[in-house]
């Protein structure tokens, strides 16, 4: 680079119409190499360059994987011409008369490109050919008579069948820790005393929800404590199911397919469907409401994760990211305070608070600026926001209801003239001009706060609880299906408001699976601070 910052924070226009055409000249030319090498520095992606694959964003992403299979069509293309235009010896005569050679690759890459995840067609299965320990034998017999519904406990029971259950179970305080179970149930038939009719124990087994085929089924060779294992360790430890498996032999010498895990986590997180109309109702009655939205990938279609939390209840889900997501789950029931960043889609809630934490950024990149106007605007946006944020503590200090939007008025005045003349001057600053823009179309949002300093200032609450998911996306990209997002924020929001109530999510997962796999409801979520 030929100019420094310093050296382009002292040229403006009135400076260059002042200047001989000479040196004029010789500037211009400084310009371009610093505009040119700048350009390739801002055209630098993943595929030309040493940036890493997370750096650019999703929706780019479909496009520059088009670009590289499209590149290696080319490639394949040019080595068929070449091959062609060899044996022909002549490059004018390749295409009149030779036929290019069939190559071997082209089909290959395609093969393999169009093969499914997991098992494949006509591929031969195997069950599991290990020999299991076990700790225990539990006998099922059937209470009463199918036919004539006559109690069934004095009959003798013959076996009929069986499953294993393999579970971890909690020490209690004299032995902590947890322990594995591999108990044997036994499935009994009894004869009827009163009808002779023969009623076999028949286990539970039934379709989760209308949304996705998973069956919840007391037929599982994982048990419940197992299964809420599994699902802490491949959401809150962000373990893949490769890796669970791994774990899960190497600590307790419990060997489980990859299928099996990912079978469990299905369940686990179906049998939660219940749960998600307890979360709307309580998402909808409560007082504050944080929302944010994270790019999330499903397949291979951009949509977005979508957080609504409140102080005891967290609430996800993954669609797209229009206007109608939002008022839909909300819809009219909704009357409480909504803080949001500057997203369009909000802007129609009329009780809403603006996060301070983006101004407040953005404000501070415009006065690091080299446009000396722009600079100026962003010192004096900052300068004014800073003040007013100082107060607003100082007033959550002092007696509640204390409204600051008198006292602050002068400044107010100062940043609202601020922002109109930073619009109206800023016609070669866009981040400035916007900054600006964004201030004057929104004021009522953002200085609402002034009247109600007891209000948060930010929207750090839904972007940390964002966070921990943002990680697992980067590492296991998202999900597949949409059953599967479904799945997915059903889990997310279960485990997080129980987080949120500081109780454990992982027994009150053990339990809804007990409960559901015996055919009963799912208990209600904990309330908070249950201590469990
Ligand atoms: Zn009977």
């Amino acid at each position: 680079m030929h100019l420094s910052d310093h050296d382009l924070l002292q040229l403006d226009e009135e400076r260059l119409m002042r200047l001989e055409s000479g040196t004029l000249r010789t500037l211009a030319v400084k310009l371009m190499a610093d505009l040119k090498q700048a350009r390739e520095q801002l055209n630098r992606t993943p595929q030309n360059s040493s940036l890493p694959p997370g750096s650019q964003a999703p929706w780019k992403k479909r496009a520059a994987e088009d670009d590289e299979q499209s590149d290696v069509d080319d490639i394949v293309d040019r080595k068929e011409d070449a091959s062609g235009n060899k044996e022909s010896g002549d490059p004018d005569k390749a295409d009149e008369s030779v036929p290019t050679p069939p190559t071997a690759s082209p089909s290959g890459e395609e093969v393999a490109a169009k093969r499914q995840a997991g098992k494949q067609t006509g591929t031969p299965g195997f069950g599991r050919t290990q020999v299991l320990p076990i700790t225990g034998t539990i006998v099922h017999s059937p209470p009463r008579c199918n036919l004539c519904d006559a109690a069934l406990a004095a009959a003798e029971g013959k076996l009929c069948g069986g499953h294993y259950v393999i579970d971890v179970v909690w020490g209690q305080a004299n032995a902590p820790g947890i322990s594995v179970s591999y108990m044997l149930h036994h499935h009994e038939e009894k004869r009827c005393d009163n009808c002779d009719h023969l009623t076999r124990y028949t286990p539970y087994d039934a379709r989760a929800t209308e949304f996705c085929d998973q069956v919840i089924s007391e037929w599982r060779l994982v048990g419940p404590g197992l299964a809420a294992l599994i699902v802490c360790l491949a959401l809150r430890f962000r373990l893949s199911r490769k890796r669970i498996a791994e774990f899960l032999f190497d600590w307790l010498a419990i060997e489980l397919s990859v299928g099996t895990i990912h079978q469990t986590i299905a369940e686990s997180s179906a049998l939660l469907a219940p749960a998600e109309e307890m979360l709307v109702n309580e998402i909808v009655q409560s007082k504050l409401l944080h929302a944010d939205e994270t790019p999330w990938k499903e397949g291979r279609t951009c949509l977005w994760l979508w957080v609504f939390t409140s102080l005891t209840t967290t609430l996800y889900f993954v669609g797209d990211r229009s206007k109608k997501i939002f008022f839909d789950l909300l819809g009219a029931g909704f009357t409480g305070w909504l803080m949001s960043d500057g997203y369009l889609v909000y802007r129609d809630y009329k009780q809403r608070l603006r996060c301070w934490a983006h101004l407040i950024r953005k404000a501070r990149g415009i006065a690091e600026s080299l446009d000396a106007k722009a600079q100026s605007f962003g010192k004096e946006a900052l300068r004014l926001l800073t003040l007013m944020q100082d107060a607003v503590y100082a007033a959550r200090e002092g007696p509640p209801g204390l409204s600051l939007t008198s006292e602050l008025s002068a400044e107010l005045e100062q940043l609202k003239t601020a922002c109109q003349c930073a619009r109206d001057v800023l016609q070669h600053h866009k981040t400035g001009r916007a900054l600006a823009v964004e201030f004057l179309n929104d004021w009522d949002a953002i200085f609402r706060v002034l009247d109600h300093p007891a209000m948060p200032l930010t929207n750090n609450t839904a972007e940390r609880t964002l966070r921990h998911w943002v990680i697992l996306r980067k590492i296991c990209l998202g999900t597949r299906t949409a059953e599967g997002s479904k799945l997915f924020a059903l889990a997310a929001s279960v485990i997080d408001t129980c987080r949120q109530r500081g109780c454990s999510p992982w027994r009150y997962l053990e339990s809804a699976i007990a409960s559901r796999r015996n055919g009963m409801d799912l208990p209600p979520l904990p309330t908070a601070n249950c201590g469990v």
